[in-house]
């Protein structure tokens, strides 16, 4: 034993020292990702040669280390929001560039955007997307991995077609459109009883920080996200028999999960609901079903990744909308209620909960981007495009009437001449060390709303205070590629929470073959491992937890990330024979400051009169500027993204009359 440096030889035992992917090497040059980061010699941007997506190799979702927000992306943005940036900045160049229409925000929002306006306004409108990632897609990220000579791909980001609300006519008719058809895929791509076949199913992890001890307990029926669900009585009791919990925890758990106990005899469903969404759940167990408090942290991150906060946060109506027990005695009718802000409808109008690419919806980024500039992304399917390379240096080809630019973050927007009878916009965006300025009749920002007042100092401050209340929530998606699976089959688990570790739940990736690609079937195969983490600090408001975990993410180094991966698993599969330092091969860390859109929490936020909530004040057209985004309809969803971006562009096109 190395007494001297125990912490040099737990390094060694968890693989610190490893050489594997996990910082932005690309074919076995450092591919320096973000233009901040960049010589200044590429910064020019005078030429397209110069610009680092034109360069050979640029393929940014094989990018292993820090993604999501990566560095780079947001250091010019954050300068801004300091009132620093213009301070250094040189004087904008004029690109001799013009568009009809500029959209700032490449995500699926911005590239939605890009769609209708086309669709609209004719196939030779000039539109420009500026994105200040290396990639498009936004939060529709792609994580690209090669492991063991295999494509293996996972969900940077959004992952999911499923929404709370039926998609409207408009997204709906974009996915038609893109050819994506969820229920058909589902039925022909999607594997959910692999795992279950195998004999794998969900577990949950017990850490000894919270619970006092190290244990994993399997197992429930697969694809069953939480214990509890689909599992009878008798497995729950066996389940709660092996956790570190007291006699008592584990009586009230049960009691939670099973009896059907009405709290509110005598008052109507309805009645029953309003009570509901007047409490937190966390405050549902402790006061109204009155189970003992060591069972809160059972439960305490069942909603992390939903909303990205805790029970202490979330109101118990909505947590009974998601499906959490303890209400199953209330008779409470289905469906929606005042002040609920989840239902449980989904993609229903011909939709699946379930389909889902194997990178998400970076899928319908794809999509949209192949039907916007075909060469850059070639093939002609909604299965091939999973698999297709994209060209990146034909995605601001001068010969392209639609162009996307990357690694550009937009500085300022504003109107030419008055806001009310503006006839052109002029958009400065910042690539590296150089500022460049353009002009186009209209702009979209699709970006994240909160940040448009440091791009438009020009709005209305009772507009810009309004954008400033939409606090993204912060989340954190780690992508782990394993030698093999067989720690998890020795286990028999697929996937486990974790209620009070560093990484709430951990998955193996969810099975789909479509096309060319393929997942891993056999456990002694390479494999994609899904780990997420909402930072918050429960006990306060929703968008002081938000703001409380963004700062945790922006001062978390990637070697913490990958030291708490490595330690977590070591310590849940240590009964499975995992070994971290012989069987974790890549590590890509998707951080996420400003995740999900802001969604309103009756608990904490004012019932608005009507039009008067921040999302509507904020998004209000500013002359030819129009707000998009899924922010702008206060909630995390594509379809909303989508919608979001129908509306501004039909603002803009009704200019025109
Ligand atoms: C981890 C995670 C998981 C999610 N899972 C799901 C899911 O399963 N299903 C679902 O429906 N939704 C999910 N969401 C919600 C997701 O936000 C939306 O579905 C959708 O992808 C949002 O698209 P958007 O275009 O509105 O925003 P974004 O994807 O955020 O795109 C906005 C883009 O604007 C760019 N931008 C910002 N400022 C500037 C600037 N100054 N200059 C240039 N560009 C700028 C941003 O970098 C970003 O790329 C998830 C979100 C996260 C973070």
């Amino acid at each position: 034993m190395n007494k001297k440096n125990p912490r040099q030889r737990s390094d060694r035992v968890l693989g610190m020292d490893r050489d594997i992917p996990r910082r932005d090497f690309l074919n076995g040059a450092v591919m320096t990702i973000g233009s901040a980061l960049l010589p200044a010699g590429l910064h020019s941007n005078e030429t397209k040669s110069d610009e680092l997506q034109n360069q050979a190799g640029y393929s940014p979702p094989v990018s292993t280390g820090l993604r999501g927000s990566h560095p780079g992306s947001f250091e010019i943005a954050h300068s801004l929001r300091d009132g620093t940036f213009w301070k250094d900045a040189p004087a904008p160049k004029q690109l001799g560039e013009k568009y009809d229409l500029i959209i700032v925000g490449g995500g699926i929002s911005g590239l939605a955007a890009a769609h209708f306006y086309r669709e609209r306004a004719g196939v030779s409108a000039k539109i420009l997307i500026l994105e200040n990632h290396d990639d498009f897609g936004g939060h529709a990220k792609r994580n690209e991995f090669h492991l063991g000579g295999g494509l293996q791909l996972l969900n940077g980001g959004t992952m999911l077609i499923d929404s709370p609300t039926p998609y409207s006519p408009e997204a709906a008719g974009l996915l038609k459109k893109l050819g994506i058809d969820a229920a058909a895929l589902d039925k022909k791509c999607s594997d959910p009883d692999q795992y279950r076949s195998l004999g794998l199913g969900a577990g949950v992890f017990f850490d000894r920080e919270t619970f006092g001890a190290d244990r994993l307990v399997s197992r429930f029926a697969a694809g069953e996200e939480n214990p509890g669900d689909g599992a009878s009585f008798s497995e729950l009791q066996e389940f709660l028999s092996k956790a570190p919990l007291s006699e008592a925890v584990r009586r009230d758990i049960l009691r939670i999960e099973r009896a059907k106990i009405d709290y509110f005899p005598g008052l109507t469903s309805a009645e029953k609901k309003d009570r509901l969404s007047r409490v937190s759940y966390k405050e549902f167990l402790l006061n109204i079903a009155q189970v003992e408090p060591a069972v809160i942290a059972f439960y305490q991150t069942r909603t992390n990744g939903e909303w990205g906060v805790g029970i202490d946060a979330e109101p118990a109506l909505d947590c009974w909308a998601l499906g959490l027990p303890g209400f199953q005695g209330l008779h409470l009718q289905p469906g929606s209620a005042p002040r609920m802000s989840y239902s449980g409808a989904g993609y229903a109008n011909g939709g699946s909960a379930r389909f889902h690419f194997p990178d998400g919806n970076a899928s319908i980024a794809r999509l949209l981007v192949r039907s916007l500039i075909p060469s850059a992304v070639p093939g002609n399917s909604v299965e091939d495009v999973v698999t297709a390379p994209v060209h990146y240096d034909r995605l601001d080809a001068d010969v392209s009437t639609i162009r996307i630019r990357l690694n550009s973050t937009v500085v300022r927007v504003r109107n030419v001449e008055s806001a009310k009878a503006a006839p052109e916009v002029e958009v400065s965006y910042a690539s590296g060390k150089q500022v460049f300025s353009l002009r186009a009749g209209a702009c979209v920002l699709a970006c994240w709303n909160m940040a448009i007042p440091s791009l438009c100092p020009d709005l209305p401050e009772k507009q810009k205070e309004a954008l400033h209340y939409l606090v993204k929530v912060p989340l954190v998606y780690s992508s782990v590629g394993l030698r093999n699976w067989t720690s998890f089959q020795k286990l028999e688990v697929s996937n486990i929470h974790a209620p009070g570790a560093y990484w709430s739940s951990v998955g193996l990736n969810w099975p789909v073959n479509i096309g060319d690609y393929r997942s891993p079937r056999s456990p002694e195969e390479p494999i994609l491992l899904h780990m997420s983490r909402a930072p918050c600090k429960p006990g306060l408001p929703p968008r002081e937890q938000h703001k409380a975990g963004r700062m945790e993410l922006l001062v978390t180094p990637f070697e913490l990330f990958e030291r708490k991966i490595r330690d977590q698993l070591s310590r849940m599969l240590a009964g499975g024979g995992f070994d971290a330092a012989r069987d974790i091969e890549a590590i890509t860390v998707n951080r996420w400051p400003h995740g999900y859109g802001y969604e309103y929490n009756p608990l904490f936020d004012p019932e608005w009169p009507a039009g008067q909530a921040p999302h509507i004040l904020g998004r209000k057209r500013f002359g030819r500027i129009a707000i998009a985004n899924s922010d702008s309809g206060a909630t995390a969803y594509t379809d909303v993204a989508m919608d979001q971006a129908y509306r501004a562009v039909d603002e803009l096109l009704s200019l025109h009359g």
